[in-house]
C-alpha cells in the first residue's frame, strides 16, 4: 500500500529532539519528505540520520531561531524552493523558564512568549502566504500543552504562552477554513522528552509525577507524534480550530476519581 503521506512535504520546528523529532520519524516512517528546523546543527544531523528514507528525494535540515523573523523566514523559503513546495506545517518549538510570578523578568517573559507564541505565528504566516498564493489546502498542527487550559505556577509566561496558542489556532481555523486550510493543535500532558529531564531522570519524582496522571504513567513522544499525524492527515479532513489533549487524562480533575461527594 502507498504510506499515507506519501509526496507529501512536512515543515517541523524545534525538530532536534523530543517530540519534534519523534514527529519527523512518523512522517517519514509514512512516506513524507521532511524539513528539520532547530537551531543545533549537530543534533539535527542526529535526527535526520534516523530517518525513513522516502522515494521523491532527500529530507532537508534548515536550521533557524523560530523567533528570529528573519532567519525563520528565510529557513521556510529555502526549504519550499529545495522541496518543490510545502504540505504540511508543524510548530513544534517551544521552552519554558521556571521562576516565582512575583520576580520574572521582562526580558525572559519576552523570550517565552517570542519563541512559544511568535515562534508559532511567523511560520504560520509563512505557510499561510504560500499557500494562498498557489491555491494549497495546507494544514497546520501547533504543539501546545495542558497548560493551556491547566494553570502552571512558577511558569507565568510558558502558561501565558500556551494559552495564547489556543487561540491562535482558533483565529487562523476560522481566518483560513473557507480556503480549506486546516489548523489544529495537540496538547500534551507530562511526556518523557528533554524538557522534563528533572523529573524523568529522577525515579522519585517520576513515580510522583505518575501518581497524578489517571492513567499513571506519563506519555511517550510517540504518543503525541501520532496524534499529530492524525491532525495533519486525511482521516481530520473536518476537523479545524480545535486542539487535542493528549494527556492520559491529566485534565480530567484527577482527584474526582474516588467520587467523593
Ligand atoms: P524539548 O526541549 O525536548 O524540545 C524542544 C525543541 O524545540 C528542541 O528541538 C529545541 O531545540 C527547539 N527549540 C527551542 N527553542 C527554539 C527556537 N527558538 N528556535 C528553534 N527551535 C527551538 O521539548 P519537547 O518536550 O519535545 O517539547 C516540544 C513541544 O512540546 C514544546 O512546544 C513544549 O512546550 C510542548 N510540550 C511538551 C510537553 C512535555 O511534557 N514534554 C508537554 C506539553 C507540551
Amino acid at each position: 500500500p502507498t504510506p499515507a503521506f506519501a509526496g507529501q512535504k512536512v515543515f517541523i520546528t524545534g525538530a532536534s529532539q523530543g517530540i519534534g523529532a519523534e514527529t519527523a520519524r512518523f512522517f517519514a516512517a509514512n512516506g513524507a519528505r521532511v524539513v528539520l528546523n532547530g537551531r543545533n546543527v549537530k543534533a539535527l544531523e542526529t535526527v535526520l540520520a534516523s530517518l525513513a528514507q522516502v522515494p521523491e528525494g532527500p529530507h532537508l535540515i534548515t536550521p533557524a531561531d523560530v523567533s528570529d523573523e528573519k532567519a525563520i523566514s528565510d529557513a521556510m523559503a529555502k526549504a519550499i524552493s529545495e522541496m518543490g513546495g510545502l504540505d504540511i506545517l508543524i510548530c513544534n518549538a517551544g521552552f519554558q523558564i521556571e521562576g516565582p510570578s512575583e520576580d520574572f523578568s521582562v526580558a525572559d517573559f519576552e523570550r517565552v512568549m517570542g519563541v512559544n507564541v511568535l515562534g508559532t505565528a511567523i511560520p504560520a504566516r509563512q505557510a499561510l502566504r504560500y499557500w494562498l498564493k498557489n491555491d494549497i489546502k495546507g494544514r497546520i498542527v501547533v504543539n501546545s500543552s495542558v497548560h493551556q487550559i491547566i494553570p502552571k505556577p512558577g511558569y507565568l509566561s510558558y502558561a501565558a504562552s500556551k494559552g495564547a496558542l489556543g487561540n491562535i489556532v482558533r483565529t487562523l481555523a476560522l481566518e483560513y477554513a473557507s480556503h480549506g486550510i486546516r489548523i489544529n493543535a495537540v496538547a500534551p500532558g507530562a511526556i518523557v522528552t528533554p524538557i522534563n529531564d528533572s523529573w524523568v531522570n529522577d525515579p522519585e519524582q517520576y513515580k510522583v509525577v505518575s501518581s497524578h496522571i489517571p492513567m499513571k504513567r506519563p506519555g511517550q513522544s510517540a504518543e503525541i507524534a501520532a496524534v499529530i499525524g492524525f491532525l495533519a492527515g486525511p482521516a481530520s479532513s473536518y476537523i479545524t480550530g480545535q486542539t487535542l489533549f493528549v494527556d492520559g487524562g491529566l485534565t480530567l480533575y484527577a482527584d474526582f476519581e474516588k467520587n467523593w461527594s
